[in-house]
Order: C-alpha cells, then sequence, then structure tokens
C-alpha cells in the first residue's frame, strides 16, 4: 500500500476507510474486528471519524474493537474531527446546530472522542468546517495544549479553502499538514476555487471525502450522472478494470496532488476495489474526458 507522509511523525495509508456510515452497516462487534483486522492486512491502516458521526456512536463502535484488540491501536491512525455542534440524544451537551471552535468546545470534544475510541490519542485531528466565527488563536491555543498532552499528534483542517486554510496556519508554530476536501469525477469545486492549488503551493496533502458521491455515482438519473457514468464505463473498458468505482477512484489518485480518498462502505469487496486503483494510470485524455462528463462542455 502506497502511503503519504504528512510530517516526520505520521504517514497515512493512500486508502483510507471512513466510519461515517458504520451506525448502518449493523455488524457485531465481531464483524467489525474482522473488518479492521482485514483493512490492516491489505495495508488500509488509516481510519477516518469525526466526534458527530452517529452523534458519537461510530466512534463508540470503533473503540469497542480496540477494547477488545487493545494490540491494534498501534497498527493504525485514527483522524477525527470537531467543530460542529449537532443536537443527538447521544452528544448531551450540544444545544443546536451550529459551528463552535472555541479553545473549551475543541478540549472537551477531543476527550468524548479519545472515550469512544478507546484510545489515549489520535494521530490526527481535523477542525471539520470552516467556523465563521472562529477566534483562531483559540484554535492555536487547544491545538499546542493538545500536542503537548500527548492526546493528538498531528492537525489539519476540512473543507476549508485556500484562505481559511493559510488565515489558521498564521497563527501556529507547526505546520497544518492537510485540507479533507469533497473531491471527486462528480465535484470538482475544489479543483475550480484554489484549494487544490493552494495543497499543491503549500506542499500538504488532501484527502477526497465522499469519492463515490455518496452511492449517487451508481442510481441518480441525473443527466450529469449518466453521462459519467457512460465515460467511465468506456474508459473501464480501455484500462480492463472490474468497475467503475476503480475509474472514479483512480481519477483522484492519478492527480498530482496525491489525494488520498476516503472509502464509506463497510464492504471489504468495495474497499479492495479502491486498492486495486492504485494501479491504473490514466492518460491526462482519459482524465480530462472524466471532467468533461462531469460538466457536460469541452474545456475552452
Ligand atoms: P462514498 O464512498 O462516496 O459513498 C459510500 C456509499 O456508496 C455507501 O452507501 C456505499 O454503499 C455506496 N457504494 C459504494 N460502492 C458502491 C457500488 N459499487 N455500488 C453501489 N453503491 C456503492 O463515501 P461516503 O461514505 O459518502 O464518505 C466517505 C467518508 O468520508 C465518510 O465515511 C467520512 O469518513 C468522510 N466524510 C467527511 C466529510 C467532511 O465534511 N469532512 C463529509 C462526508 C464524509 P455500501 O455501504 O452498500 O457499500
Amino acid at each position: 500500500m502506497k502511503r503519504i507522509k504528512l510530517n516526520e511523525g505520521l504517514t497515512l495509508s493512500k486508502i483510507i476507510h471512513g466510519w461515517w456510515r458504520a451506525e448502518n452497516w449493523n455488524m457485531t462487534v465481531d464483524e467489525r474486528v474482522e473488518l479492521i483486522k482485514k483493512c490492516l492486512a491489505k495495508g488500509v491502516t488509516t481510519f477516518d471519524h469525526a466526534d458527530i458521526y452517529g452523534g458519537g456512536i461510530c466512534e463508540e463502535l470503533f473503540g469497542e474493537v480496540l477494547e477488545k484488540n487493545p494490540k491494534l491501536r498501534k497498527q493504525m491512525e485514527i483522524i477525527t474531527k470537531c467543530g460542529i455542534r449537532f443536537e443527538h440524544p447521544n452528544m448531551p451537551k450540544n444545544d443546536g446546530h451550529y459551528y463552535d471552535s472555541s479553545y473549551e468546545h475543541i478540549m472537551y470534544t477531543v476527550e468524548k472522542s479519545l472515550k469512544g475510541l478507546k484510545t489515549d490519542y489520535v494521530d490526527l485531528l481535523l477542525i471539520h468546517r470552516p467556523d465563521m466565527f472562529m477566534d483562531p488563536k483559540e484554535v492555536a491555543k487547544a491545538f499546542v495544549e493538545l500536542k503537548r498532552s500527548g492526546k493528538v499528534k498531528s492537525f489539519g483542517v476540512s473543507n476549508f479553502l485556500s484562505e481559511q486554510f493559510d488565515m489558521l496556519q498564521s497563527y501556529l508554530d507547526f505546520p497544518l499538514t492537510i485540507n479533507q476536501l469533497e473531491l471527486s469525477v462528480g465535484c470538482y469545486d475544489n479543483f475550480e476555487n484554489g484549494s487544490v492549488d493552494n495543497a499543491l503551493k503549500n506542499r500538504t496533502k488532501l484527502m477526497a471525502w465522499s469519492p463515490l458521491l455518496g452511492g449517487e455515482l451508481f442510481s441518480s438519473q441525473e443527466d450529469k450522472f449518466v453521462r459519467l457514468r457512460k465515460t467511465l464505463e468506456e474508459i473501464k473498458e480501455e484500462v480492463g478494470a472490474y468497475g467503475i468505482d476503480e475509474i472514479a477512484y483512480a481519477w483522484l489518485m492519478n492527480h498530482p496532488s496525491n489525494i488520498a480518498p476516503i472509502v464509506g462502505s463497510g464492504k471489504m469487496a468495495r474497499i479492495e476495489a479502491a486498492i486495486r486503483a492504485l494501479d491504473i494510470k490514466l492518460t491526462r485524455k482519459q482524465w480530462f474526458n472524466i471532467l468533461d462528463a462531469c460538466r457536460g462542455f469541452e474545456i475552452a
């Protein structure tokens, strides 16, 4: 498995496994143990969480696995996120839906995530979304304390535009390592708005969430998706892949910014499709044909 180096202390697997939908997988703890062991055996060692996934239940489902198998912790990297308040019976402190990147909320959330995940550190903490009411001095204070205590090893952001990324970076004495963005064959906004260019400029890394558009790639009857499926099918035949999902992952991973897709399925066969995509080399023409299919017009 290819790996992505964020800094001297942290590398991530190029294919990341996302746990947002874990509540819907309806898996027993033993099935979750098996899934994680199979991921690790294939080199998928990085797992993506957030405090709000299932109101914290997804972190707890993962924590049950680590509680039963504490030795697995050292074989993996755990990402979690904070900064969104979300009313949910499992999140008693939350009183509505709003952003909160205050020092108190970051510190509270990390403690809750550590408890749920049954670990004493996370490898990477992300601010989940840009907070228009953010005081970057408070975020910096929280990050410094969490780093000093060893509870968080490295830091990054999610869904930040380039100006927002650079602004927060300017308050920190250590580099933000990564921006987790919505990027896929059906969502190219972050290629156009400067976010991908900014990562290339800063030599920081990128993760792609919903790389298969949450499954819409296969099911939506919108013109965009019909066009995309036709083009992906053609390219699948050209490169000899098994499914269009492999081409969708390859489109992200062939980009020079070295994007790491987060696979959202709990099915091992679907995770293996992402792994196969690591070996697919797309031509420039194929890459742009997919972009054209998404946009519905040819490049200028
Ligand atoms: P995704 O991989 O685009 O979508 C997963 C969905 O697609 C699942 O419902 C899956 O169904 C379905 N699917 C996958 N392969 C399929 C196939 N061949 N045919 C039909 N359906 C298929 O990813 P996602 O779950 O939306 O997002 C991935 C991760 O990104 C999340 O787990 C989370 O960690 C992260 N995320 C981050 C943010 C953020 O703001 N930072 C936002 C959203 C998500 P099955 O379960 O049946 O396989």
